[in-house]
């Protein structure tokens, strides 16, 4: 991503823009620097502490759900089964999944170009848990960000062991608890409960699951932290290309703020408001300096805005020197409104969601295919009667059993189920069967006549299928 600094503000360090080169995480030998965050304080800390207590109760409350005996939502992909807001999903609903996503890809484009990385920094899983449990946990085990970082120069004494050592665990038995309430997403609450509760011997790829995912999440949230935003998260990586100079972003002031300089109680006229007392970069859990300009790996978690609004206050500044605002607005010093654009977007994306919303509802809850037997031509039965065998398979999305029928759509002739009058297709099943349609001679004036069938749960139509009928024709 280009510097953000206009070509007036020379006081910036502009000519120096090598921070872009490498990741703030990464030293100049490439080797991994680590970051020791200070804790943030302030109204948006306190605010996105509060957005994470919802969050989690979302997060553990939603596996145990249940409507009408299904969960509220299941992701399955080793049985390529979903089941959303309750309703359940086949690979045959792939045309709607299709759409979700790419829905979902419109929606994540134009959200970004509008609201910038505010997903990141409010509401992703990654950052919550990252900032709003684990770095808590840590503080209170290891102590401030100065603190660790003692601890961390420390030889290995009994204290540094225990106190590694409790967090290591804590941090374990977290990743644990949390692997848990994932795998209940995958497999359903009540099969999670089985793994925890039946013989090891019976639930071997559960449990090896469920210590795989404890193994990534400890992984994650222990060591890997901050580069999982920075190296690895498509979306984080997109930034450069969703965000343009309007959309809203964690950015610094520097019309206001520079030239920076150290603060001192005689006023300096020919400095800015930036103190360049560097809290910003030390809250920083990335490791940038937000005054270098918009940056890939800033979350937007808001951390910088917090401290150095309490900068500004402790020195009898106005707040907002960081803050949220488009690049254009800190050039223009417009300050951030719903803008037009946001308008368009916000609307784009409601009529994506009425769409999608549209086809959920209209998605038939049993969905049938209907095909000629293969290799079969048509029989004669007796002087008067032409016979096709046909083969249906059919994906029953319902709460219940349903036993299907099948008739003959405005034409004589009748429908002949081999192996009894109907078809039973259970709940949440797939089943599969076959009927003769038995057409008389008479009707069937062409080699392939287009013919339809009604599919019925007792007398309620449940769809309508279209076939051909094989048969000949008197030369
Ligand atoms: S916290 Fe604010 S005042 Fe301090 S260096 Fe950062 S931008 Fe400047
Ligand atoms: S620059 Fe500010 S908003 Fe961005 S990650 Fe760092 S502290 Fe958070």
């Amino acid at each position: 991503m280009a510097s953000t600094y206009p070509d007036a503000n020379k006081s910036v360090k502009e000519e120096d823009v090598s921070f872009r080169d490498r990741l703030a995480t990464v030293d100049d030998a490439g080797k991994r620097k680590w970051i020791f965050a200070q804790k943030p304080k302030g109204k948006f800390y306190r605010a996105r502490t509060i957005c994470s207590w919802f969050f989690f109760l979302l997060f553990i409350g939603l596996p145990f759900v249940y409507v009408n005996g299904r969960p509220l939502f299941l992701f399955n992909f080793p049985s390529a089964r979903f089941i959303l807001f309750g309703k359940i999903f086949w690979p045959q609903d792939f045309f709607i999944l299709g759409l979700g996503m790419v829905a979902f890809i419109i929606f994540i484009i134009l959200f970004t170009a509008a609201f910038g990385r505010l997903f990141c920094g409010w509401v992703c899983p990654q950052t919550i848990f990252m900032e709003m449990f684990f770095r808590k946990i840590e503080y209170w085990i290891e102590g401030s960000a100065a603190e660790q970082k003692l601890l961390a120069g420390e030889g290995w004494t009994v204290k540094k062991i225990r106190k590694k050592g409790t967090k290591h665990i804590v941090f374990f038995l977290l990743s644990f608890i949390i692997a848990n309430i994932f795998l209940a997403y995958i497999i359903g609450v009540k099969e999670l409960y089985k793994i925890i509760t039946e013989p090891v011997s019976e639930h071997i790829v559960g449990l090896f699951s469920l210590m795989l995912f404890s193994g990534i999440f400890y992984a994650v949230y222990a060591y890997f932290r901050e580069q999982a935003c920075t190296v690895v998260c498509p979306y984080g990586r997109l930034q450069s290309v969703l965000l343009d100079k309007n959309s809203m972003i964690v950015a610094y002031d520097y019309k206001r703020g520079e030239p920076r300089g150290k603060y001192s109680k005689v006023a300096k006229v020919d400095l800015g408001d930036c103190l360049d007392c560097f809290q910003c970069v030390k809250v920083c859990p990335t490791g940038i300096d937000i005054r270098n300009g918009t940056q890939m790996e800033c979350v937007g978690c808001t951390a910088c805005i917090d401290v150095c609004d309490t900068m500004m206050e402790k020195t009898s500044r106005p707040t907002g020197l960081i803050r949220y605002a488009s690049e254009n607005g800190i050039e223009t010093g417009e300050k951030l409104h719903y803008s037009t654009r946001m308008k368009l977007y916000t609307l784009l994306l409601g009529i994506l969601v009425m769409i999608l919303a549209t086809m959920l509802m209209t998605r038939k809850d049993v969905d049938a295919t209907l095909m000629r037997t293969p290799g079969m031509l048509y029989q004669e039965r007796g002087k008067d009667t032409l016979t096709n065998l046909y083969d249906v398979k059919v994906v029953n999305k319902t709460y219940k059993d349903v036993p299907l029928t099948f008739r003959l759509e405005e034409m004589n002739g009748r429908v002949e189920i081999v192996g009894g009058n109907h078809i039973l297709v259970h709940k949440d099943g797939q089943g599969a069967g076959s009927f003769f349609i038995a057409l008389p001679k008479n009707d069937v004036k062409k080699r392939t006549t287009v013919i339809r069938v009604g599919m019925y749960n007792g007398d309620e139509k449940i769809d309508e299928l279209e076939t051909k009928f094989l048969g000949f024709v008197d030369e």
